[in-house]
């Protein structure tokens, strides 16, 4: 394992670095808490994406003919660390630079390519995603959202749940049923559709934090030119793959969620709370933030040899839920009774880690994952897959 950059990483560090100091706004405020002002946010992330891309930041690892920078996923990690130190957090365009983008470009037609992919660069369109319903979640494949063929268009009507920045994006993903006769896995297409399209109805949902960071998002008979259907009909399941690979991806990233740094800081500020437990309990996670770390190198050791990490994403996305569990409650213990009377950084991030155990794939599922991938333990059984999913019993 090697920690450090090579020449060629640590030149691409530095031109990143150069164009951050130089252009970075100082805040990029985040979205979802209660004081969430969501037309001002969304003004300033587009304003700070136009920059991105009227420099040639926009995406270090879409190809130079789609805009991006063409480089790998080590100056990808290297660009959210120079991001991150500089406290810029996820951005509201990630849907649309790293998830929308990256599907199009692997299953896109030509005219798909030329219509969406520059408008995600260039701040025009934000992307939802448009996968999970009441009825399917860790099993995705259960999706019961019914497209069916009418003249060169799909009409398609479902609900969809837990779909984060629904209400302020023009294009989601959607994932829709348009064969039940077929077992789950086969009869879904995967469709991009205009979420001002007539029938598309999002109500936005409050969260623990206060914020409405996601929505339900009901789809009442919206019609969907065929033109908008992503890859061949019934292929959705595999389209959708390539989605959920890049999300993995683009999740994780310890720097972008916590800082042992501020942490101390605030440990600091507040010696007269830190006794004996606490000290200890700091040091867990201290531990626990240099274990990740070594992890971290790892993955980008294995990218560098052309590998693909396996279960490392699992691994890793476990240990930051619970780092960030843990660290939200010292923070919340070491403000004392502060804690009560107002929000902060400390209150906002307890409140937000439920979440991150949930979101991407629970603990359960990554531990499902690491059972099969690491400790060799045979396949979760699953009776349902050759079973067509109109005979599939249903609450
Ligand atoms: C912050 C956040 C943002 C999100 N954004 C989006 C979005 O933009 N678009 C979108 O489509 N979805 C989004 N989601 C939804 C997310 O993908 C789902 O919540 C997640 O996949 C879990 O599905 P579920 O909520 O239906 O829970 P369920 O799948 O119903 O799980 C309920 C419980 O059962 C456990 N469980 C389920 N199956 C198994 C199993 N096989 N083995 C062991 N335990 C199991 C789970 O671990 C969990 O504890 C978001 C979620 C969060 C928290």
């Amino acid at each position: 394992m090697d920690f450090r950059d090579s020449p060629q990483e640590a030149a691409f560090r530095a031109e990143a670095r150069a164009f951050l100091e130089a252009h970075a706004p100082e805040k990029i405020p985040g979205y979802g808490h209660e004081d969430f002002d969501e037309q001002q946010v969304v003004a300033q992330a587009r304003q700070w994406q136009r920059t991105l891309f009227e420099h040639g930041w926009a995406s270090i690892i879409w190809p130079k003919e789609y805009g991006g920078r063409g480089l790998g996923p080590i100056e990808q990690i290297i660009w959210n660390q120079e991001l991150a130190r500089i406290g810029i957090g996820e951005s509201l365009f990630l849907q649309g630079t790293g998830l929308a983008g990256p599907t199009i470009i692997a299953h896109g037609s030509e005219e798909q390519k030329t219509r969406f992919l520059e408008p995600i660069l260039g701040a025009e369109e934000i992307w939802c995603q448009l996968f999970s319903e009441p009825g399917a979640g860790s099993d995705l494949a259960n999706v019961a959202a019914r497209a069916e063929k009418s003249g060169d268009a799909w009409v398609i009507s479902g609900q969809k749940t837990w779909c984060s920045g629904a209400s302020y994006s023009d294009w989601g993903m959607l994932l829709a049923r348009s064969d039940p006769k077929l077992p789950k896995h086969k009869g879904i297409t995967y469709f991009l559709i205009d979420m001002h399209s007539p029938g598309v109805e999002v109500q936005s949902m409050r969260q623990l934090d206060g914020g409405e960071h996601f929505s339900e998002v009901f789809l009442n008979e919206i019609r969907v030119p065929d033109a908008n259907r992503l890859g061949p009909e019934g292929a959705g399941w595999s389209v959708a793959r390539t989605t959920l690979m890049n999300e993995r991806m683009t999740i994780g990233g310890l720097e972008r969620l916590f800082s042992f740094g501020l942490l101390l800081d605030h440990a600091k500020a507040n010696r007269q709370r830190v006794d004996d437990v606490m000290r200890d309990e700091l040091g867990r996670v201290y531990t626990w933030t240099k274990a990740l770390e070594l992890l971290n190198a790892r993955v980008v050791t294995k990218l560098g040899r052309g590998v693909i990490p396996n279960a490392e994403a699992s691994v890793m996305k476990i240990a930051i839920a619970r780092m960030i569990t843990k660290a939200g409650d010292i923070g919340l213990r070491l403000s004392g009774p502060e804690a009560m009377l107002r929000r902060g950084e400390w209150q906002n991030q307890f409140l937000l880690a439920p979440s991150i155990h949930i979101g991407g794939g629970t603990d359960e599922i990554q531990k499902n994952i690491c059972g099969e991938r690491v400790l060799g333990l045979p396949r979760e059984p699953s009776s349902d897959r050759e079973v067509p999913f109109d005979k599939l019993p249903r609450s």
